[in-house]
């Protein structure tokens, strides 16, 4: 399973589409201060469905629609598009190739899609659950989680460990059906 593009509009400081394709080896995106880099891995955590808005560095979720600036007008949508190659079938879905869309309106309205069909966020976090990619795992280290890893109490290393091993979903599995 590798990424193939990542298509962002009117997310942050991104006001028109941008694709971002990654062939196969490193991709480094590198720019000035302020020019978007980091607002390029938020777009990767928000289509992945992060809910905190705290942690994309804003308040309010719709903070992260495209507000304007002094060349572009404000929009009513973000929407980013990540592609994933799946043809190892690395994600468990028959699709060789797995587009995830998530659209945010001003108005409030929100809309996930799996290859182009509306789905629940819950069918977001499903597909990417022990994967290693989904929200919570390790696919994205920030600045300052490796030292939270070291300076975290046992209990809460614990859990680190038992998602990087995969054995969460069975946990969640297990408190859901505690719930029915
Ligand atoms: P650094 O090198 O300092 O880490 P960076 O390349 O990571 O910079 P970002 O933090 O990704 O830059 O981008 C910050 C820019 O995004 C700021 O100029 C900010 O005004 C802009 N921005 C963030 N949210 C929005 C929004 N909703 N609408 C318009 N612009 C936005
Ligand atoms: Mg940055």
């Amino acid at each position: 399973m590798k990424l193939k593009s990542l298509e962002i509009a009117g997310f942050k400081s991104f006001a028109n589409k941008t694709t971002i394709s990654f062939t196969d080896g490193l991709t480094a995106i590198v720019g000035p201060n302020g020019s978007g880099k980091s607002n390029v891995i938020e777009a990767i955590r928000w289509v992945l469905g992060e809910q905190s808005s705290k942690t994309l560095r804003g308040t309010k979720m719709s903070d992260v629609i495209f507000s304007g600036s002094s060349t572009h007008n404000p929009v009513n949508r973000a929407e980013v598009k990540l592609t994933l190659d799946n043809s190892d079938q690395y994600i468990n879905s028959s699709y060789s190739e797995i587009i995830i869309t998530r659209r945010l309106y001003r108005s409030g309205e929100s809309q996930y899609l799996i290859n182009n069909s509306e789905c629940r966020l819950k069918d977001i976090n499903n597909l990417f659950m022990d994967t290693g990619m989904g929200l919570g795992s390790f696919s994205i280290i920030s600045q300052g989680s490796v030292e939270d890893i070291f300076n975290s109490k046992p209990e809460d290393r614990r859990s680190i460990i038992e998602t990087a091993a995969g054995v969460y979903k069975y946990k969640q599995q297990k408190h859901d059906a505690n719930l029915k």
